[in-house]
């Protein structure tokens, strides 16, 4: 089989997704299956939308577009605020889109009034992360701005925690988001349909917090595909870890120093790391890279080391492990290391080792 290749395990992620909609449900909270990490791959938003999600969020109309063309009916909703230019292809492709400025949101409102859509205006607010959102105090102008512009609706209110700062939920972070769902629904004069309280980092909250307030959503990508959260990166107990595995070839496996010789300067990506002398050692070439994937975010089986990586080249001790050309090593993925994998032209998808011949298409 064509390696490198990412192995899918469909089963597992449809069994993430139906257990965090399970666990979730419990506080009244419903999920969107963020799909952007796998680029809107139509199998896996199909075993998302089979796992009773509410419905599909991506940051990118690319991949939106594939759902939908694919044939998922879902309501679907793109999560990074769009440029201007692109509200005719926005207000075509998603139901709804994460917004903060008022400028996009008007020009939103004309490409949906062009084109006879109602467009919802899922709006942003900042609680602290210092990525996207307008500050609590502007919730009121932006949310009349919405209800009021024709061709719109206010779809609900988000916020979006622990991805620029590392800032997580708590009781008064989210206290505020219902407090401000209540502003903008004193200004819609009706229930907004959405409160997105954030993404994976917010379960521990969502599930043990003695009070969920008005919160009812969370848009959750990582732990669905690889059963973390993104806080603390713990496994998230009851999910699977292991649903994507990379796969890559042996090319070379030969006893070598471990100490390099001659003159150092820098390596292809940096300076070089300290080495220490261990004697003589297996030393295997695995034909994976950084155009492949991020090296650092690959965990090799058991009783492997990652010794370094560049452009194509990974370099392995392989412990006890038999290696030799042709030989295949499996490793596990961080969510940087699956969405590198993902986007490679060089990467195919297929599903699980013994699952049945045949690659999957990307
Ligand atoms: C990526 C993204 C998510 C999903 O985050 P996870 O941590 O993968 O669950 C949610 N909301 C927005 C706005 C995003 O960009």
């Amino acid at each position: 089989m064509a390696a490198p290749r990412l192995e899918v395990d469909l089963d597992k992620v449809g069994h993430n997704a139906s257990t965090l909609v399970g666990q979730l449900a419990l506080r009244g909270i419903a999920v969107t299956g963020v799909t952007k990490a796998a680029l809107g791959w139509p199998p896996l938003a199909r075993a998302l939308v089979a796992a009773g999600v509410r419905g599909l969020g991506d940051s990118r109309l690319a991949n939106l577009d594939r759902i939908r063309r694919s044939g998922i009916d879902v309501h679907l909703t793109l999560l990074r605020s769009p440029l201007p230019a692109e509200a005719v292809a926005v207000v075509a492709g998603a139901d709804a889109s994460c917004n903060t400025e008022a400028s996009v949101v008007r020009a939103l409102s004309a490409a949906a009034v062009a084109s006879g859509a109602d467009h919802g205006i899922l709006l942003m607010v900042e609680l602290g992360d210092l990525r996207e959102g307008v500050l609590p105090h502007e919730v009121e102008g932006m949310a009349r701005l919405a209800d009021q512009l024709p061709g719109l609706h206010l779809h609900g209110l988000g916020a979006n925690l622990a991805c620029q700062s590392g800032v997580g939920p708590d009781a008064a972070n989210m206290a505020e988001l219902t407090e401000l769902a209540g502003v903008a629904e004193a200004v819609t004069g009706e229930r907004i349909a959405v409160v997105s309280g954030g993404g994976s980092s917010n379960i521990a909250w969502a599930t043990s917090a003695p009070d969920t307030g008005r919160i009812d959503d969370l848009r959750l990508g990582e732990a669905v595909l690889l059963g973390r959260e993104p806080l603390h990166r713990g496994a998230i107990e009851w999910l699977h870890t292991d649903a994507f595995r990379l796969v890559a070839g042996v090319i070379e496996c030969r006893v070598k120093p471990s100490r390099p010789w001659g003159a150092t300067g820098e390596t292809a990506f940096g300076p070089p790391g300290a080495v220490r002398d261990r004697g003589h050692r297996l030393r295997a070439l695995v034909a994976l890279g950084h155009q492949d994937t991020d090296p650092a975010g690959l965990t090799p089986p058991e009783g492997m080391t990652v010794l370094g990586a560049s452009s194509d080249h990974l370099v392995l001790d392989p412990g006890d492990h038999v290696l030799h050309p042709g030989s295949e090593v499996g490793f596990g993925l961080t969510y940087g290391a699956l969405v590198r994998a993902m986007t490679s032209p060089f990467v195919t998808l297929a599903p699980p080792s013994g699952a049945g011949a045949g690659t999957m298409g990307r």
